[in-house]
């Protein structure tokens, strides 16, 4: 069996049940957002990495390097702000072929730097490697109260749905940059990517851009939502709305209805995703690297969102079902949806 029929989560549990926890300080494992270890006196230690590859995650026509290392340290951060942390340590780990403009590194690093500082983290350290293409990487560890921590398995049946923020810009503003960068030759500045975007689209574009190039992980909320006591279940939207609500109900052992017509969509989104065929619900259910927070809340917890800072940015899209594995779409109607994609699969499998 080929990697294609065996899809990039069958390969993740593939792995995980080859391995075995040999150690009784592990709270969460391969399945989460973050590694989740419990450390001496009650805290938890969160661990996470991610990984950037040329060509695959990013080209250097249609990313500039600032926001390539922005990216690379905001995804980590984001699978922190899914567990209800606070990050604190990140090491980054970087390979690419000899030839490399120093510079381009140079504006690599100010840009994990520039996350870096917004989010009071320090880098410890990486790794450096030869390699024929770029590839850059983070391991970002942080820490987390143990009776505060959020995992993807504590949906129930009847929980409701709740989003961050805004659906489908991330995707969209991808297929609007793939379109506009194509013939430029990279490493591009962020002044070109602008000119283009603007001239073939509109300034709204930019702002879908710009959500592609440098998301914002949703660590205040993540850490008020945790902090409050509030969701059950929460994931970071990283593959797709329905592949990740999916990875809550697989964890938690539920199903999920999504009402169609409830799903958030920025001003920017809903003015260019009018010219196409599906109005943009593609981009919004299967749409990966939004780096949006989806979480799930028992009825009787939801008056607490409302004492929230942020609470305009929550928006419900649905509820918890006990049809265990089925995540169901449902049009205003109350018609079933169907999406041939879930997500983003690596290895474009059944995922
Ligand atoms: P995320 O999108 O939140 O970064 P992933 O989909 O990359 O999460 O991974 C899901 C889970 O599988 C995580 O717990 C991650 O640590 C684990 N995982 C991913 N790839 C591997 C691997 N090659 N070996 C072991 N664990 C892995
Ligand atoms: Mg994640």
């Amino acid at each position: 069996m080929d990697l294609k029929a065996l899809s990039e989560f069958g390969l993740i549990d593939r792995i995980r049940k080859q391995a075995r926890s040999r150690s009784p300080r592990v709270r969460a494992g391969i399945g989460d957002d973050c590694a989740v270890i419990l450390n001496a006196g009650g805290e938890l230690k969160l661990i996470t990495t991610d990984l950037l590859i040329q060509d695959v995650h990013f080209r250097l026509n249609f990313c500039h390097p600032v926001s390539l290392g922005k990216k690379a340290l905001a995804i980590s951060v984001s699978d922190i702000a899914a567990m209800g942390g606070q990050p604190e340590f990140y090491l980054a780990l970087l390979a690419c072929p000899a030839s490399t403009d120093v510079s381009l590194l140079d504006s690599l690093y100010a840009g994990m730097e520039a996350v870096a500082e917004d989010y009071d983290i320090t880098l410890v350290g990486g790794d450096t490697s030869k390699a024929p293409i770029i590839l850059v990487g983070t391991l970002l560890m942080g820490r987390a109260k143990e009776d505060k921590v959020v995992y993807r398995c504590g949906a129930k049946q009847g929980d409701r749905i709740y989003v961050t923020g805004t659906l489908g810009d991330a995707a969209f503003g991808l297929e609007l940059l793939s379109k506009a960068m194509a013939g430029a030759s990279g490493p591009v500045c962020w002044k070109e990517i602008k000119e283009r975007v603007v001239s073939i689209y509109s300034p709204a574009a930019l702002d879908l851009v710009n959500r592609q190039l440098a998301p914002t992980p949703r660590l205040k909320e993540g850490h008020d939502l945790a902090g409050g006591g509030i969701p059950s279940a929460m994931i970071d939207i990283s593959d797709g709305l329905l592949a990740d609500l999916n990875h809550i109900c697989e964890e938690s052992k539920v199903g999920a209805r999504i009402d169609l017509s409830a799903l958030p969509s920025s001003d920017p989104f809903r003015a260019l995703a009018a010219a196409l065929p599906d109005g943009g619900s593609s981009f919004m259910l299967a749409g990966g690297e939004e780096y949006e927070l989806l979480f799930t809340v028992p009825e009787e917890r939801e008056a607490l969102l409302q004492g929230l800072g942020s609470a305009g940015e929550f928006h419900k899209i649905g509820e918890i079902t006990d049809q265990v594995g089925r995540v169901r779409v449902l049009d205003q109607s109350g018609e079933e949806v169907k999406f041939a994609k879930m997500g983003y699969d690596h290895f474009g499998g059944k995922g």
